[in-house]
């Protein structure tokens, strides 16, 4: 077998020495079984994630039947006894999941309702696990911040790592896959006692949406697998919510500081539709409008944390404009000026306090207004130069402030994807499948267990 596994001490000692599995570069001739397994009955409505508008048509008869469908009565579930209605509902939830375009209605139905960080971290014992085994394995491999995984089975009598793994994007192998094939060889070729709990540790939390299957459906398939076949219980714990896609969502994309301030200038979708058509911007449907119209979603900002480095710079290029015709002489001159407030100008980026952005936009108007030129330019120079450097400010303001926007709107969904999953299956796998955040000793858990 491909992996190197580390045995030693059982769950009551902890003190050897961890020796990870291997990495990526050296591993892997079990690209089969995985892939010939059967689908899962629920895959077939595995729809690819769209674009905005074809993705947010609006059905007023099937969002209803989405929260319906969603927010599966706790009464369905009965002491934790798995009748078969239970079953048939497991499969049904599976399969919403698995429909993406679907999912993703339901996801913002509940972005705003949503209340402020309330992420799903794991219960402490769990949590305490998962940072032991994190030390060995750091201790081992060094830090990483890129995605990868490991997991752990914990026996009685010793415990056994393998990973870290990392995934190969070239052929559309993410990490999850490597863990799920080598947890399902380690569990048959031994003799599994029930006490057994497998732990799956993943950077990001595992997808909700790819070309494939995707790996959140696989492992909560695996784990009810494993516990059915085995009387095995698996704990997956991850740092980051990943959502259907992590970065690369692109529901928010079409947000500019014109599409913000339209949102929030009118009171209703109707309205707001009204407001879109004139001012010629591509309309959001209303499902998308009721989760970004919340005010909090406008929140104050500090401009020193959104704008890095000397990129703003950028920004500022139409100054040069004022004074390309000019003979060579004044363009010089010209130029040492331009240089020159632009260096000023940096005492706007350092302020620290958060403002909301009409304040922001104000300060560089009237920095520009009190700037003091040289004398050696004309007046009408001057002037035009003043003007330019207001534009260019507020195009920028407003640039990175619907950048702003746009990733803690996406933030926020994948957190409230991710949260919404794993309540929805853990009204039928918490007797075996535990799915959280790992929170760190100094970071208090947002939601007590
Ligand atoms: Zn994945």
């Amino acid at each position: 077998m491909a992996v190197s596994i580390t045995k030693r001490g059982g769950a009551q000692s902890h003190s050897s020495k961890a020796v990870p599995g291997d990495r990526l570069s050296r591993k892997r001739s079990l690209s089969d079984g995985y892939e010939k397994e059967p689908p899962l009955c629920t895959r077939k409505r595995l729809a690819a994630l769209q674009a905005l508008q074809p993705r947010c048509e609006t059905d007023g008869a099937t969002e209803l039947a989405i929260l319906k469908t969603s927010c599966t009565p706790d009464s369905c579930v009965k002491g934790g006894t798995e009748t078969e209605t239970d079953t048939g509902s497991f499969l049904e939830l599976m399969s919403s999941w698995a429909d993406t375009q679907y999912s993703v209605k339901k996801v913002l139905q509940h972005l705003r309702f949503r209340q402020a960080d309330d992420n799903v971290p794991l219960n402490e014992s769990v949590n305490k696990k998962f940072l032991e085994f994190r030390h060995d394995i750091t201790e081992e491999c060094g830090t990483e911040d890129k995605q990868h995984s490991w997991a752990v089975i914990e026996k009685r009598e010793e415990i056994v790592m393998y990973g870290p793994y990392y995934p190969n994007y070239n052929n559309g192998e993410h990490s999850e896959d490597i863990i799920i094939k080598q947890t399902q060889e380690l569990l048959e070729c031994q003799s599994v006692s029930e006490d057994w709990k497998v732990y799956v540790f993943t950077t990001n939390s595992p997808c909700l949406a790819r070309n494939t299957h995707a790996c959140m459906l696989n492992l909560v398939q695996k784990a009810q697998e494993w516990w059915s076949m085995y009387g095995v219980k698996t704990c997956i714990g991850y740092l980051k919510c990943w959502g259907f896609k992590g970065a690369k969502e692109t529901l928010f994309k079409d947000i500019n500081y014109i599409q913000v301030d339209c949102v929030d200038q009118t009171e209703d979708h109707k309205r707001y539709a009204e407001a879109a058509e004139k001012t010629e911007i591509n309309p959001l449907c209303d499902i998308v409008f009721a989760a970004v119209k919340p005010p909090l979603r406008f929140p104050r900002f500090a401009l020193i944390n959104i704008v890095q480095g000397h990129s703003w710079k950028s920004w500022f290029k139409k100054i040069n404009s004022v004074f390309e015709s000019l003979p060579e002489e004044e363009k010089e001159i010209c130029t040492q000026e331009a240089n020159a407030v632009l260096e000023a100008a940096q005492v706007l980026l350092s302020e620290e306090r958060s403002e909301r952005v009409e304040e922001c936009l104000e300060r560089g108007c009237a920095f520009a207004l009190d700037y003091t030129f040289s004398s050696k330019l004309s007046d009408a120079i001057r002037d035009q130069m003043r003007l330019t450097f207001q534009q260019c400010w507020k195009e920028m303001v407003r640039g990175k402030y619907a950048e702003f926007i746009r990733e803690k709107l996406t933030e926020d969904f994948n957190q409230c994807t991710v949260q919404l999953f794993i309540k929805d299956v853990a009204k039928f796998t918490k007797e075996y499948l535990e799915i959280g955040r790992i929170h760190f000793l100094e970071e208090a858990p947002q939601v007590a267990q």
